[in-house]
């Protein structure tokens, strides 16, 4: 078999200019104008390399779109604030929270819909998804691009795609982890001299055995940042949505899955989906840090199952054929049990202001 085409490149990059960090590679593997992942790819849905929550049923977006009507109440139901979602995919979650917000006219109404989107080919496929939903979306590449105003935001499975750092322990400290290039001409992992400062570690991570591996987040942290200086000025609140762990932990969580199944991270650069676990401690230190104020992030499926999923679930079902009931039941399996999604993806939100935010505890 012949090696990618974005393969050869980066081979050639690195015999060029020298090994490249993880971050640098995860931003060539999946932004690449040419050749990168979200620009070739049909990353989503069954026939895509994995399934996201609102592609699973649209009961996700639903009761997101019932958390929106309450948060929109609590903003004081201003006659205009900014939806925003960041990196929306086909559309789905939007036009599934849409439909459920227009149970109150009043909030389509006063919503200024923006996506955030890099890919050209996705902004295509989500306005065609948003077709029917009485909203045109405007689009920005960036969070900071969208007017200021009050802001109710989503982002599902958005900051496991951000570039992430990683570092690997040896006897003089914590040096970068680095892809460059074997013996054999292929990609390999290797360590730089860049170092990570021991001082900023929490206490538990400073003293690892040599060869653990620890990743930073620099990117998704600095846009947690943005969004909670955004909600702490205008008003508003997001909904942060990920796989993730809770506590800063070591361990090497970067991974390519490719046609639903796990690939080697450096075999295919380009054609498979890379992601990493995002950190949520350091994602709501960076919001504390923009000054919002952050409830403790729930699980997946604790969140959904306080917003009335069970529920929901019946409502959808009654009075459907016995196959559709257990399309719905396997679907409420698959969001919200515990060994499914239920508890490795997180909700993390932060508010531009106190009091109190259902189905969150203070
Ligand atoms: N939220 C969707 C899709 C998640 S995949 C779902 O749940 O199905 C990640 C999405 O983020 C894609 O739409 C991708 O094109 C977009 N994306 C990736 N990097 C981005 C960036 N830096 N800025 C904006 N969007 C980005």
């Amino acid at each position: 078999m012949t090696a990618g085409k974005l393969k050869e490149r980066l081979i050639r990059r690195i015999e060029a200019q020298g090994p490249m960090t993880v971050a640098e590679y995860m931003t060539a593997c999946l932004a690449d104008p040419q050749d990168g992942y979200y620009k070739t790819r049909e990353p989503f849905g069954t026939k895509g390399d994995f399934i996201t929550a609102p592609e699973v049923s649209q009961m996700f977006g639903e009761l997101i779109g019932a958390f929106c009507l309450t948060a929109y109440e609590r903003l004081g139901s201003p006659s205009s604030f900014r939806l925003v979602e960041i990196g929306p995919g086909r559309g789905t979650l939007m036009a599934d929270l849409l439909r459920a917000a227009s149970l109150r006219p009043e909030f389509l109404k006063a919503a200024d819909l923006w996506l955030v989107e890099t890919s050209p080919r996705l902004r295509q496929i989500q306005k065609q998804t948003l077709k029917s939903s009485g909203l045109t979306p405007s689009f920005a590449d960036r969070i900071e691009d969208v007017p200021e105003g009050p802001t109710l935001l989503v982002a599902n499975e958005f900051f496991d795609a951000l570039p992430i750092h990683q570092f690997i322990k040896a006897p003089e400290g914590w040096l970068e982890r680095l892809v460059g290039t074997g013996p054999d001409g292929t990609l390999q992992f290797g360590a730089g001299t860049a170092r990570l400062d021991k001082a900023g570690l929490p206490p538990h991570l400073q003293n690892a055995e040599p060869g653990t591996i620890l990743e930073t987040q620099p990117a998704s942290n600095a846009i947690a940042e943005t969004i909670a200086a955004r909600l702490v000025r205008q008003g508003g609140t997001a909904l942060l949505i990920d796989y993730g762990y809770l506590k800063s932990a070591h361990g090497d969580t970067l991974q390519a899955l490719r046609d639903h199944r796990y690939d080697d991270v450096l075999s295919h650069p380009g054609e498979a989906d890379l992601t990493a676990h995002v950190n949520f401690e350091a994602l709501a230190s960076a919001a504390l840090k923009g000054g919002a104020k952050v409830f403790p992030p729930l699980t997946q499926g604790e969140f959904l199952l306080r917003l009335g999923l069970l529920q929901r679930a019946g409502a959808l079902g009654a009075g459907k054929p016995h196959k559709a009931q257990e399309e719905i039941r396997d679907a409420v399996e698959r969001l919200a049990a515990p060994q499914q999604m239920g508890e490795l993806f997180k909700v993390l939100a932060i508010s531009g202001s106190s009091g109190s935010l259902v189905p969150f505890d203070d």
